[in-house]
C-alpha cells in the first residue's frame, strides 16, 4: 500500500497533480471537496448539509468529514494506495485518518505539501472559475475566507506529519510536469 497525503492551500494544484500521479502509480484519488461536490450535484442530504458551509468558505464539521472519508477508503477493498487530495484538513481529521489506516496496517507513507504563494493562489482560483464553475473560486470573499480558514485550521496538519518524519514540501509554482516531476523525485526518496 501507498498512501500519500497530497497537501496544499486552496489552488495549490493538488487535484491537477493527483491526476498525474494516479497514472504512475495506480492509486485511489479521494478528494473530499469532489466528493461533496458530487454529493450536491445529486442533491443528496449530505451535499446539502455541506453545501450550506461550502459557499461560505468554511470547512464542513470533521465528523460528517471523516465518516464520508472513511467510507470511501472500506469502498476500495482491492486498492493499492491512496491519495488524499483535500483532506485530512484538520488536526481531528489527521488523528482519526491515522487511528482508522493504523487499524489496517497500511499508515500514510507520506504528506507532499505543495507550497504556493497567496497572490498566485488567488489568481489561479478567480481563473479557474472561469471554467470550473464553482461559486466558491468566484468570489473574492470566499476566496479569502478558504485562505484564512488554511492558515487557521489545516496548515498545522503539516506539523502532525512532520513530528512523524513524514513531511515534505515541494515547490508549486512552475510547469504542471515539473511539479510533477518533484513529487514524483519525493516519492522515490
Ligand atoms: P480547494 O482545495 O480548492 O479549497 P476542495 O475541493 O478541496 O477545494 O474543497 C472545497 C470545499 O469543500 C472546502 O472549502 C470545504 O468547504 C469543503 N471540504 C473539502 N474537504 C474538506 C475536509 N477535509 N474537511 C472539511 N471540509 C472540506
Amino acid at each position: 500500500m501507498l498512501n500519500i497525503v497530497l497537501f496544499g492551500p486552496p489552488g495549490a494544484g493538488k487535484g491537477t497533480q493527483s491526476v498525474h500521479l494516479v497514472k504512475s502509480y495506480g492509486l485511489v484519488h479521494l478528494s473530499t471537496g469532489d466528493i461533496f461536490r458530487s454529493n450536491i450535484k445529486g442533491n443528496t442530504e449530505l451535499g446539502k448539509m455541506a453545501q450550506s458551509y461550502m459557499d461560505k468558505g468554511q470547512l464542513v464539521p470533521d465528523d460528517v468529514t471523516i465518516r464520508m472519508l472513511e467510507s470511501e477508503v472500506d469502498q476500495h477493498r482491492e486498492a493499492k494506495g491512496f491519495i488524499f487530495d483535500g483532506f485530512p484538513r484538520t488536526t481531528a481529521q489527521a488523528e482519526a485518518l491515522d487511528a482508522f489506516l493504523d487499524n489496517r496496517n497500511t499508515p500514510v507513507a507520506c504528506m507532499l505539501a505543495l507550497e504556493v504563494d497567496e497572490a498566485e493562489l488567488k489568481s489561479r482560483l478567480l481563473a479557474r472559475a472561469e471554467t470550473s464553475g464553482r461559486p466558491d473560486d468566484a468570489n473574492p470573499v470566499v476566496i479569502q475566507k478558504r485562505i484564512d480558514v488554511y492558515n487557521a485550521e489545516t496548515a498545522p496538519v503539516a506539523g502532525h506529519y512532520a513530528a512523524q518524519g513524514k513531511f515534505t514540501g515541494i515547490d508549486g509554482i512552475g510547469a504542471v510536469e515539473e511539479i510533477s516531476d518533484r513529487l514524483k523525485a519525493a516519492i522515490a526518496l
